[in-house]
């Protein structure tokens, strides 16, 4: 290895250290074990480079939010890491014609909010186990919107029967397993308020269903208060991974380690 990528190693290793002790200590206060709560590192914008080392330090599986960015990048890490299982989430808004595609390299899907596009996936995540392009069903999380401005994404908390129509399509889904819910707190929201809503409709969702249902909520900013009310995917991008460069690999030219760190070139991106 260079003496950049151990750098960026060292630098790694101390912010996975530091989320590890926040997630722990946020469990504790919560009365909640950590074991329950997986820890799912989003490397949108960050090389393949970055995965391979969060992957020797002991990650397993990733969140992305492109398409093509993850479908490139799970490709290149294969290559790099060889035969590891490493597990891809699909966090993003999701066209329905990349849903074959998606079914290709996801092991789980966060931001699912359509029937229209469950069937797009069960549809395709099927023909994927039926090709063995895959082996085991795609997992889903339902996204609800919480404060009903829809366009961002996620089907409208407000809407319980639309939310149980979209839940059910998914649990009777071939290709699929339905996993549970995930939100995003509304921009500026209480994040306290926001996922106590969540939570509550989570609780009522479980009725309906055998399999006990996961909830994935938190990010950087606000995995504390996401694990007092029942996370169990937290979803750290920035405080793992540095602020996000202004170009994205797979869609404009590769950010390698060493031309991550100018402040200059760097703007913080809110993807949501
Ligand atoms: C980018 C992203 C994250 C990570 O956000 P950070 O604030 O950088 O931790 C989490 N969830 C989704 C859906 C994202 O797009």
């Amino acid at each position: 290895m260079t003496a950049i990528v151990t750098t960026r190693e060292t630098e790694l290793a101390e912010a996975l250290a530091a989320v590890r002790a926040r997630l722990t200590a946020a469990a504790e206060a919560a009365g909640r074990n950590s074991d329950e709560i997986e820890l799912l590192p989003i490397t949108k914008f960050f090389p393949a480079s970055d995965v391979t080392i969060l992957h020797h330090l002991g990650c397993e599986a990733f969140g992305e939010s492109r398409e093509q960015e993850a479908a490139n990048k799970a490709a290149e890490v294969a290559n790099m890491v060889g035969g590891a299982p490493i597990r891809w989430h699909m966090v993003g808004r999701i066209q329905r014609n990349k849903a074959r595609s998606i079914a290709a390299w996801a092991y789980a899907a966060h931001s699912v909010d359509s029937v229209r596009l469950v069937n797009a996936l069960d549809r395709a995540a099927a023909g994927a186990l039926a090709d063995g392009d895959r082996t085991a069903p795609l997992r889903i999380y339902i996204q609800v919107s919480l404060d009903g401005d829809t366009q961002r994404g996620g089907v409208d908390i407000a809407d319980p029967a639309l939310v149980d129509q979209v839940c059910a399509a998914v649990q009777a889904g071939d290709g699929l397993e339905f996993v549970g819910l995930m939100a995003v707190p509304p921009l500026g929201a209480d994040p306290r308020e926001a996922f106590g809503r969540l939570q509550s409709e989570l609780e009522r969702v479980q009725r309906d269903y055998p399999q006990r249902l996961e909830l994935s909520a938190g990010m950087s900013g606000d995995l504390e208060a996401a694990v007092e009310y029942g996370s169990t995917c937290v979803r750290v991008g920035t405080a793992l991974l540095g602020q996000r460069p202004l170009t994205s690999p797979g869609v404009v030219t590769p950010v390698t380690s060493s031309s991550q760190t100018p402040e200059s070139k760097v703007i913080r991106r809110v993807e949501r």
